[in-house]
Formats: structure tokens, C-alpha cells, sequence
């Protein structure tokens, strides 16, 4: 699977992966895409939007709790578990559009979460903010300022928080390989940082059971899911 790059292992020094949904899906996470893409027969995309929070904060607060609860009962899997021990032979950076904290849980210790966490909670008007691990009894949560709680997540139109942004593609700029896995790279701006890897001359390797938008771009591509792919890559560091 691996094969066409076992010779140019030993010159990656700095890696990045930028991972999405898929990643997390054999943690039994559903993606948004896809037949995994409804709850309750709503479209997920149209629920993550500032737009369905203040139509019905109730709703939305609904689907992020069951989310919430089945991620914090979800383990990483053999694709993040893999991630964290590349760590042992080059240097390693995760860039995520997750918000489920999975790459943390495997033990990662350098993630930028682009997209915020599941796990923590702000105020949508003051500064308010907080981690969440528990179950709120009130449904639609407000605030001791009087305003409506939000999850810390990213929603479809929002902007990213510009300090990860920037952290990521400062170490973009200084990778030398990036591994995309488990992402459609059709959510922006995420979707450009293969763009920018690659205008730095970093060597792009794409892991997906399917074709993306971008997997013409890629070096290589491994039509596989990550807890398959990702051991073995790993395992071509560990022969080095
Ligand atoms: P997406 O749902 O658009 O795409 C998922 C991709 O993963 C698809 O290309 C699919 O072919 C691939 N995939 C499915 N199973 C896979 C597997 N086992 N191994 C490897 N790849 C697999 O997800 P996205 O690109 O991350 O963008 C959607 C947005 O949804 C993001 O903003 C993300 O934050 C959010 N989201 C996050 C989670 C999570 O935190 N786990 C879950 C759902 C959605």
C-alpha cells in the first residue's frame, strides 16, 4: 500500500495530518456526509449553522448532547492510535476539523482544532466559556448573563479562530509531508491547506475509502479506511 514511498521514508522529518470526520467514524462517529449525515431525519449540515441555532436553540442543543454523549463514550481508534505513536519517529502536528477530542484521548500531543470542541461551551454574548462533560438539565442552556449558551464549535459561515488558523499553516509552510485522512476537503478554508503544502513542496498523501475533490493533487492515495491505512504507515517508520 505504502510501497511507493518506503525508500523516501527517512526524509520526512515534519509531518502534519490534517484529518475530518472520517477519521472518527470507526470510533462509531458519523460523518456528515452520506448516508451517516442524518439525525432524525435532518440534514447535519443544516443543523451546524448559526442560522438553525436561533430558529430552534432547543433542537440544535438536542443533536449536540447526543453527540456529546457519544463521544465522550467513544475511543480513538487504530488510525489516531497510530497518529500518536508516529510521534516517536518524526515530528508530528495534527490539524482537525474534529471536534470530538479523540486525537487528544490517543495521547497526541501537538492538535489544532480548527473547527473548536464539542466539549466546551460559550456564551454567545459575553465572555463567558467553559469545558462540558456532563449532561445540561436545561434545555436551551442560558447564561448567567442572560444570554443564550452555545457549543465552542465552529458552525457552515463561520470564521475560524484566527490564532489556530495561523499556528497551522505556520507549520504547514514547514512540513515536508502532510497526510490528509478521513477529510471530503470540500469545507473551507480547511480544503486549501493541501494547497498550500503543496506550494511548499511537501509530499501529500491522501487517505480515503473515497475519491475527494482534491485526490488529483496527491502524490499518493490510498483508497482505504485510516484504522487500516494509518498502522501501516506507521509500521514503514518503525523499519527506518
Ligand atoms: P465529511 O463528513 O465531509 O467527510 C468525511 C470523509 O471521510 C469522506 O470523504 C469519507 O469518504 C471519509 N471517510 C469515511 N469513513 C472513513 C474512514 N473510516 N477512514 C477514512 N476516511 C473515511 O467530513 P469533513 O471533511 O471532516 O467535514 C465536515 C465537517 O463536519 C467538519 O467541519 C467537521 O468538523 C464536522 N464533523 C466532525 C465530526 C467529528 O468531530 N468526529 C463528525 C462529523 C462532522
Amino acid at each position: 500500500m505504502f510501497e511507493p514511498i518506503r525508500e523516501q521514508i527517512k526524509d520526512f522529518r515534519k509531518i502534519v495530518f490534517v484529518t475530518g470526520a472520517g477519521i472518527s467514524q470507526e470510533s462509531g462517529i458519523p460523518t456528515f456526509r452520506g448516508k451517516d449525515g442524518l439525525w432524525r431525519n435532518y440534514d447535519a449540515m443544516q443543523l451546524a449553522t448559526i442560522d438553525a441555532f436561533y430558529q430552534n436553540p432547543k433542537l440544535v442543543w438536542e443533536w449536540y448532547n447526543e453527540r456529546r454523549k457519544n463521544i465522550i463514550a467513544a475511543e480513538p481508534n487504530f488510525g489516531h492510535i497510530a497518529i500518536t505513536e508516529l510521534e516517536k519517529y518524526a515530528e508530528v502536528v495534527v490539524v482537525t476539523q474534529n471536534i470530538d477530542g479523540l486525537h487528544q484521548k490517543s495521547g497526541s500531543s501537538r492538535v489544532l482544532e480548527l473547527h473548536g470542541s464539542i466539549l466546551k461551551i460559550k456564551c454567545t454574548v459575553c465572555d463567558f466559556r467553559e469545558e462540558i462533560l456532563t449532561e445540561f438539565s436545561e434545555n436551551p442552556p442560558y447564561c448567567k448573563c442572560g444570554n443564550l449558551l452555545r457549543p465552542e464549535v465552529v458552525w457552515f459561515g463561520e470564521p475560524l479562530p484566527q490564532d489556530v488558523w495561523q499556528e497551522s499553516i505556520k507549520h504547514i509552510n514547514q512540513c515536508d509531508l502532510m497526510v490528509i485522512a478521513g477529510t471530503s476537503l470540500v469545507v473551507s478554508p480547511a480544503n486549501i491547506l493541501p494547497i498550500y503544502a503543496k506550494q511548499n513542496k511537501a509530499f501529500l498523501i491522501e487517505v480515503n475509502p473515497k475519491d475527494t475533490e482534491m485526490s488529483s493533487e496527491m502524490d499518493l492515495v490510498i483508497r482505504d479506511t485510516s484504522a487500516n491505512a494509518l498502522p501501516k504507515f506507521l509500521s514503514l517508520f518503525k523499519e527506518k
